[in-house]
């Protein structure tokens, strides 16, 4: 189904000078996601410059009822910013908006154009000495306007919360085309509905977010950085605990690493090491920051892993003495999902449990799927502090990649039964998009399903804002 040349041209004027992309070969590199679990196809991405031409461009897709697929910087790994195979879509970029409009350090907001990259807004508060805590591993690419639109979570959620913690106002473009200036700066507002919050995680069905008043913190003065060993999962969140209490509550960060995945990095990407002479069964990636520039942050983590290791709660600990340990040390950690592309075949899920939950969700999920497939690699990992694990499993070493991968849905099913019967979600920060919506279908709490599609049906009535995805 393809969009008329008239429609095309029209839509392509609204998105203004500069702004319309329809040679295939300018297309090409925006209708894949890097997983390659999605390709789409499309005769025009927009790449409109202001809010004004977003504005323009959503009005003439509107009247022609012509499909919109919004697009940050396409990191996500769920299908989401990918337009449909039909060609039915048009692609908008938000790729071109990235002014930082506003940035008050007294006030601690800053107000960013969607388009900015995580990067670069972190970058912007770092020179006025403050901190924007969203961090992850798309960082260097993935955009504000994407961030917000899935609710990205990432490795300080343990400390700062979600993307949607960290929003005090938003300007959305809404499917009729007419622009909500929600950019308020307010830390207390109870006027009602709080509207932001339902665009935040709504993975661009409900509206194009065009802009952003973001939250800032005090810049830390002070970072302590550690990889704990242990030998048992239940000894994770003893630590955890023990850490904060220890630290006045200033873990930021507490990243679990199995034995495995260790190995994988070590073997296939460069710059990771083990830093420990023997082998563990996993590893707790910590790190504490103040704003307090007292100097005390690194003696109380080496105090309290001290005192864990005399007690045999802890085999043994590292703690970064400089920046480039500190690198090191994280470089395990981020190396993971590379590591294991070079393992063959990998199945993900990223889940969450309550946090007390998470070790016997990695034992139960771990004895189930080898169950259903021995020599499958099991390589769990992640943001244990916030029950958030990636159950990422690597194939057989000697299976087909091909013929492992068709198991995907079946290993779903058998991870996602174990998480639903822990109260868990099957989609802990990643969003649903494409790829997980037959998932939320089945697992869904049919009331929560009913309310979304009410809402997409009173915000969207004519269904052109990024069909196809959630639900
Ligand atoms: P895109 O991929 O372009 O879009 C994602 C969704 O948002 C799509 O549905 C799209 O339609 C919609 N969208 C994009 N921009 C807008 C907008 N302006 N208005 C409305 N809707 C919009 N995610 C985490 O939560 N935590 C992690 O720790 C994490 N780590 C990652 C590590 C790597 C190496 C990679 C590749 C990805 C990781 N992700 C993680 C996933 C991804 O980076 C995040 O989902 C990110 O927030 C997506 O931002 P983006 O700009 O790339 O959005």
């Amino acid at each position: 189904m393809s969009i008329a040349p008239a429609t095309l041209q029209r839509i392509a004027a609204a998105a203004g000078p500069g702004g319309a992309l329809t040679d295939p070969a300018d297309i090409a590199p925006y209708l894949a996601e890097e997983r390659g679990l999605f390709r789409g196809a499309t005769a025009l991405v927009a790449r409109p410059a202001d809010t004004e031409a977003v504005a323009a461009v959503v009005r003439a897709c509107a009247e022609a009822g012509v499909a919109v697929v919004p697009q940050g910087g396409n990191t996500g790994l769920v299908g989401g910013a990918v337009p449909p195979e039909n060609g039915a879509a048009v692609l908008l970029n938000l790729g071109r908006m990235r002014r930082i409009r506003a940035l008050d350090p007294v006030e601690m907001t800053a107000t960013v154009e969607a388009g900015c990259v995580l990067a670069e807004v972190q970058r912007a508060a770092a020179d006025a000495g403050c901190l924007f805590p969203l961090s992850l591993g798309a960082e260097g690419s993935c955009q504000i306007g994407g961030n917000l639109a899935t609710n990205a979570g990432g490795v300080n959620v343990l400390r700062y919360g979600n993307a949607r913690d960290l929003v005090l106002g938003l300007e959305v473009v809404l499917p009729d085309g007419r622009v909500w200036n929600g950019l308020k700066r307010l830390r207390k507002d109870n006027t009602g509905y709080d509207l932001k919050q339902l665009f935040i995680g709504a993975e661009g069905t409900l509206g194009v977010i065009t802009a952003a008043v973001l939250r800032l913190f005090p810049a830390p003065a002070e970072t302590a950085t550690a990889l704990a060993a242990v030998e048992d999962l239940d000894a994770v969140l003893p630590l955890l605990a023990r850490l904060r209490a220890a630290s006045g509550d200033t873990v930021t960060a507490f990243e679990l690493i199995p034995r495995l995945g260790l190995e994988m990095g070590a073997r296939h990407v460069s710059g990771v090491a083990d830093p420990f002479a023997a082998p563990h069964a996993q590893y707790c990636l910590i790190e504490l920051a103040s704003a307090r520039p007292d100097g005390g942050l690194r003696d109380v983590l080496e105090d309290a892993l001290s005192a864990a290791i005399a007690e045999g709660a802890v085999s043994d600990a590292v703690i970064a003495a400089s920046l480039e340990q500190r690198a090191g040390l994280w470089r395990i950690r981020e190396a993971l999902p590379e590591a294991q592309k070079h393992e063959g075949g990998s199945i993900k899920h990223d889940v969450s449990v309550p946090v007390a939950a998470v070790p016997d969700f990695i034992r139960a999920a771990t004895a189930a799927v080898t169950a259903a497939m021995p020599g499958i690699r099991p390589v769990p990992f992640g943001h244990v502090g916030d029950g958030n694990i990636h159950f990422n499993l690597s194939q057989p070493p000697a299976m087909d990649r091909a013929a492992f991968l068709a198991e995907w849905e079946r290993m779903n099913r058998i991870v996602h039964d174990i998480v639903a019967a822990m109260d868990g979600s099957i989609s802990a920060e990643h969003g649903i998009g494409r790829l997980k919506r037959a998932e939320l279908a089945h697992y869904g709490d049919p009331v929560a399903l009913d309310l979304m599609r009410r809402l997409k049906a009173a915000l969207d009535p004519q269904g052109i804002m990024n069909p196809g995805k959630i639900v």
